[in-house]
């Protein structure tokens, strides 16, 4: 049977250690989400309406978009979710939410930039027996038909705007492309588009055949350190705010647990 990965996974690993074990080796399921997730989760949604709607010949107006963010919060908010940033209220990230569609739509009105799909799953065989397996989900894929280019859409929510040298070097998208590249044929040119909400803004790169390559290598060689690992240990950092197992994790709490 294949050994299943998704960047998310492997991100975890290299975040903290422990945190991989609690959530992939013991599986311990803790149902806390945060307010930033929600924000995420709901603003993928709405956009992911808006283009599956422009697929059928239909566009949607700005206002039945709002209803519809509106309610899927709605839907999905509960008094548990944490908010890290106390200077911050529930209000506050529906709001930025909303002012994320507004300006998104302004901007990529009438949307006529040829989608394919929606929430593409993906799937990238590694290993000299293809014996791992990369999935993954591509928010927006694009064929655009000016450059004869495909491209792999993006939607990010957080504040953070990266520098273009970070863009460059990211293996999420730059993973995706490999699976395009599987399915469309190598000779394809991939674009990688990231939309920063945040920011009203979108960051592009391009990877080589080459670059990818080596990028497979680097993965077989991480899931090799994962899967020899031993021992996990903990790593603090400003993240734990957001992690789901601080209450349960050594790290912050005044005592030791030996051997984790
Ligand atoms: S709270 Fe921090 S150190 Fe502890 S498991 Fe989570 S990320 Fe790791």
């Amino acid at each position: 049977m294949k050994k299943r990965y998704s960047h998310s996974k492997l991100n975890t690993f290299e975040q903290c250690a422990l945190k991989y074990k609690y959530r992939y080796i013991d599986r311990i399921k803790i149902p806390e989400k945060s307010i930033e997730a929600l924000l995420g989760f709901v603003v993928h949604e709405v956009l992911e309406y808006l283009y599956q709607e422009i697929k059928t010949g239909r566009t949607p107006s700005i206002d039945e978009l709002i209803t519809i963010y509106s309610n899927i919060w709605q839907d999905n908010y509960d008094h548990k979710i944490k908010i890290v940033k106390k200077e911050l209220t529930e209000k506050d990230y529906f709001n930025k939410g909303v002012g994320f569609i507004v300006n998104y739509y302004m901007q990529h009105k009438p949307f006529k930039d040829n989608t394919l799909e929606c929430e593409k799953r993906i799937r990238i065989q590694l290993g000299e027996n293809n014996e791992y397996e990369i999935i993954g989900f591509i928010d927006r894929l694009v064929y655009n038909l000016d450059n004869n280019e495909y491209e792999i859409h993006d939607y990010k929510t957080a504040n953070n705007l990266p520098t273009q040298e970070s863009v460059d070097n990211d293996r999420q998208l730059a993973l995706y492309s490999i699976a395009i590249k599987d399915l469309f044929g190598k000779e394809k040119q991939v674009n990688l588009v990231w939309h920063y909400l945040a920011h009203n803004t979108k960051i592009q790169s391009k990877r080589t055949n080459q670059q990818l390559e080596e990028l497979k290598k680097e993965i077989i060689n991480l899931i090799k350190q994962i899967e020899s690992a031993t021992i996990f240990p903990s790593n603090k950092s400003i993240l734990c705010n957001w992690c789901e197992y601080k209450s349960m994790c050594p790290a912050h709490t005044n005592y030791s647990l030996g051997n984790i």
